[in-house]
């Protein structure tokens, strides 16, 4: 037995992902410390609290941490049903983290600053796989580690509204207006919102469900005006597969949504990229370039960034990381995700060989996993962590054993809206939907496959800037 094996595996997170590492860890007999940010189990989904997920319990809940949950009485939701995030944490993350197997091993007020390998710089290689990893918090303390699963999601780390990446000019200044994504727009942020002008901005299921919202606030209160504002000439892809949806509930809020804006409830800016953003009498004003090189102004009192999220990987930056330079993912697992090579499309089963890293023992799973690709799923998470865990038991087989079982899609040409949209813009669609073994959360909404208007430089002529995605 080396001096590894009598340290606990870290786990950073106790979302749904992390806290499904520990259930697995649990059955295997492996000591964990799982360490949260939050004050309670699930404290990123509590902030999307009221947000209705669109797919149903029977995909939400880990079978590890199902089997846990049923030996101690627990009532199973409808697994047909469609939770919220606040039902997802109360029915199912809570209950969880409180059973007797998980709770003495949860600290919460635990914020990750840092991880790296006692004693040992980035530099240093011999040793490295027998040496524990030390984990700093933020409030100073230290505790050392055999193996560290990251599931600290990408929540906190948004991306920004400026269209090339970096934050528009002013961003920063003008941070007072500017909400995250997802705002409680009919609950408890209602007042940031009734009777005043609010722009989102975002292709994603995200944008779509605070603009519902929003347009919901308008028919009651007078003076709620509602703009959106997207980079893609079309917001089809927002849309989505209407009644061919494979998951009702996403097709819906797209219907929804396109009934509004054809309504006009909604005012739609389309080809639209943030330039600068400057405060302007107690409101903030856009100013927005297009794809012509043209510029407008538009003034909001509120701006949603409903942009997507991008990961954190600063707490890693002293263990070798091998990532995908586009992603943010392993290069191994980058290709099965990438929305530039699959606008909807599906995620292959995958496990501990995709996710591994050249620093052995740390092993980045959940939302964070899939760094900017907007296809993640619990379900999938579910079974990274699982293969992980077989690994760190030892349990090649069972690691190397990794399947899915999710309903398939269908939906990403089986819009006739997408279809009109023409070829993705890195080369022709896929002419038929391969055979469905995941399917994309929609949270970026296949942003990146639709074509864009890139935005023109100050100095560049006019008139050369109107290409696809893939254009210089
Ligand atoms: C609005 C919305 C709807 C979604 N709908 C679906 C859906 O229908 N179906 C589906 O399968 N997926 C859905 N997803 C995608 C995804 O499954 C969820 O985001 C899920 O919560 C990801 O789980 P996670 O455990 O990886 O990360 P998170 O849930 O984000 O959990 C990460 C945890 O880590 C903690 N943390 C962060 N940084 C640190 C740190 N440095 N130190 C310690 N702790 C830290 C956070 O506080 C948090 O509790 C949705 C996502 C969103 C945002």
């Amino acid at each position: 037995m080396s001096a590894l094996d009598s340290l606990p595996i870290a786990v950073i997170g106790a979302g749904p992902i992390g806290l499904a590492a520990a259930a697995h860890l649990h059955e295997r007999g492996i000591a964990c410390t799982v360490l949260e940010a939050g004050e309670t189990a699930g404290a990123a989904v509590r902030q999307w609290g009221h947000v209705r997920v669109f797919s149903p319990w029977r995909y939400n809940i880990d079978p590890a941490a199902r089997r846990i949950l049923d030996g101690a009485g627990w009532v199973a939701p409808d697994l047909e049903a469609l939770p919220t995030g606040a039902e997802l944490v109360g029915e199912y993350l809570r209950p969880l983290a409180e059973l007797p197997q998980l709770k003495p091993y949860v600290r919460y007020g635990a914020r990750v600053e840092a991880i790296g390998r006692l004693g040992l710089d980035r530099l240093r290689t011999a040793g490295r796989d027998s040496t524990p990893f030390l984990i700093r918090l933020a409030d100073g303390d230290e505790l050392l580690a055999r193996a560290v699963i990251d599931a600290s999601g990408t929540w906190a780390t948004p991306n920004v509204l400026g269209a090339s990446g970096l934050p528009a000019r002013g961003e920063t200044n003008v941070a007072s207006f500017l909400e995250h994504a997802l705002p409680d727009v009919l609950g408890a942020a209602r007042d940031r919102f009734a009777g005043r002008h609010t722009l989102v901005v975002g292709a994603g299921h995200s944008a779509a469900n605070t603009l519902l919202s929003l347009a919901e606030l308008a028919e009651s209160t007078p003076g709620t005006e509602v703009t959106w504002a997207i980079r893609t000439a079309s917001p089809a892809r927002t849309y989505g597969g209407g009644d061919a949806d494979a998951l009702p509930a996403r097709g819906a809020l797209g219907s929804r949504l396109r009934a509004h804006v054809d309504a006009g409830r909604i005012r739609l800016l389309t080809g639209f990229s943030v330039h600068a953003l400057t405060p302007t009498d107690g409101r903030v004003s856009v100013v927005v370039r297009h794809g012509d090189g043209g510029e407008e102004s538009v003034t909001a009192d509120r701006i949603v960034a409903a942009t997507g999220f991008r990961p954190d990987h600063s707490i890693a930056a002293e263990l070798r990381l091998d990532l995908d330079p586009i992603m943010g993912a392993t290069r191994a697992l980058a290709p099965l995700i990438d929305p530039n090579e699959h606008s909807c499309g599906t995620v292959p089963p995958h496990g501990v060989d995709e996710l591994a890293h050249p620093e052995p023992g740390y092993y980045a799973v959940g939302m964070k996993s899939y760094g900017r690709a907007p296809t993640f799923l619990m379900a999938t998470g579910y079974e990274q962590v699982r293969s992980v865990v077989a690994a760190l038991a030892g349990d090649w087989a069972a690691a190397r054993d990794v399947q899915l079982d999710l309903p398939e899609t269908g939906v990403c040409n089986s819009n006739p809206a997408d279809s009109a949209a023409g070829d993705s813009c890195c080369g022709p669609a896929p002419a038929a939907e391969p055979t469905a073994r995941g399917l994309a959360t929609g949270i970026s909404g296949g942003l990146l496959s639709a074509p864009l208007n890139l935005i023109a430089l100050d100095a560049a002529p006019t008139g050369g800037q109107a290409g696809g995605c893939c254009g210089s």
